[in-house]
């Protein structure tokens, strides 16, 4: 929204597509910020700009079913159900916060970046609502990053407990008892919680994989990938390997508000910059291939970060040597779209030496090296 609003702003036309009928994503389910500020006032001031309903892609969180009894003990939430939770009543003298529960398996969301500062002001939240309760925070790692480093800071002072677990000996929960092994104590902790709130690793939007092969942007655990490997876009985050397509917020990992909200700023502007010119400049270095060189493997079109090679099927020619006449039928051959943006993957990888970069030929570029030697 952020970003449809800048672009707007500079006077250019937008669509802004949404698959639910309300705008807001994420931000709809969260009572407030971090910041103190309520999420609902932060969300009117874009919708109402719009005056229409949207919701964005964004991460989501895993759902721990059965991980310490989630999903069946009623006194076991994750921390975006604790939130709405803080605005109530809590009705527990004991509470335990559990950092990084694992995912399911393999590619079961990341470990956001935020989860530290999600969990610390939890815990804060909790202590400063009853300082009598008592809040243990266990965790691997905290990172309360940049301005939120005085959340962890407050934590500590108001009460909070903070106990470290090693990864290869994540905290038990059996019989309403919590055991841990305190790596700093060197010791095993038990602690009797009423309730007990676990915060997931994030997952990547469902629609993502769709839209990665829609707009031809590789994803990396789901997430959008930044176009990281061209070293023109370290100052541009918010690029992708396809020009002209740029992504922001959670699309590319599980961010924070403000986070999304800068994120949303740069690739409005990127935008901007693209839209202002008069005409548009496509790359003129980009792959050629050699066809009857081309086995037609395929190695290529499984490099490309853009999709650009399809194999088709091409007849061969009918040959003939002398009395002999060898029968042409079809073969495959790798067909380069306009999408390529010569990044060169295809032909370093081509077993063949079919695929070459258009004026960077191999013979091209030994003939250079020749002449500078
Ligand atoms: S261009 Fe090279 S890598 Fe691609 S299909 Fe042909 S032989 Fe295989
Ligand atoms: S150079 Fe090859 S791998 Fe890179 S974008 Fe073009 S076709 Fe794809």
């Amino acid at each position: 929204m952020n970003a449809a609003l800048g672009i707007a702003d500079a006077g250019y036309e937008v669509y802004l597509v949404e698959k639910e009928l309300e705008l807001g994503g994420g931000l709809r389910e969260i009572q407030e910020l971090q910041s103190g500020e309520k999420a609902a006032g932060v969300l009117a001031e874009f919708v109402d700009k719009f005056g229409a309903c949207v919701i964005a892609t964004e991460a989501r969180d895993f759902v721990p079913e059965g991980y310490h009894g989630y999903g069946k003990e009623k006194n076991v939430v994750t921390v975006s159900e604790f939130g709405p939770m803080l605005t109530g009543k809590i009705d527990a003298n004991t509470i335990v916060l559990i950092q990084d529960v694992p995912g399911s398996g393999e590619g079961e969301g990341v470990s956001a970046k935020y989860s530290s500062i999600e969990v610390v002001d939890s815990a804060l939240k909790a202590k400063e609502k009853n300082p009598d309760v008592n809040v243990f925070v266990l965790y691997q790692d905290i990172k309360t990053y940049g301005k939120w480093e005085v959340l962890y800071k407050e934590a500590r002072e108001k009460g909070v407990i903070f106990l470290r677990y090693d990864k290869e000996k994540p905290p038990e929960y059996e019989d309403g008892i919590i055991s841990i092994y305190d790596v700093i104590f060197n010791d095993e902790i038990q602690i009797k919680p009423d309730l007990v709130v676990l915060s997931t690793p994030a997952m990547p939007a469902e629609e993502n994989e769709r839209l990665s092969k829609m707009f031809m942007i590789p994803l990396k655990n789901g997430f959008f990938m930044e176009a990281q490997e061209r070293p023109k876009m370290v100052l541009t985050p918010v690029d992708t390997v396809n020009e002209g397509v740029f992504i922001c917020g959670s699309a590319v990992y599980p961010a924070m508000i403000d986070e999304s909200l800068a994120m949303s700023s740069a690739a409005a502007s990127r935008a901007c910059v693209l839209l202002a010119k008069d005409s548009l400049e496509t790359p003129a270095v980009t792959s050629v291939v050699d066809e009857q060189t081309c086995s037609g493997c395929g190695v290529c079109a499984d490099m490309c970060p853009v999709e650009a090679i399809e194999l088709t099927e091409e007849p061969v020619p009918v040959i003939t040597f002398g009395v002999a006449t060898v029968v042409g039928g079809v073969k495959k051959v790798a067909k380069v779209g306009d999408g390529c943006i010569g990044c060169e993957s295809c032909a370093s990888y081509c077993p063949s030496g079919a695929m070459s970069l258009r004026y960077f030929k191999d013979r091209q570029v030994y003939a250079q090296l020749d002449f500078a030697v």
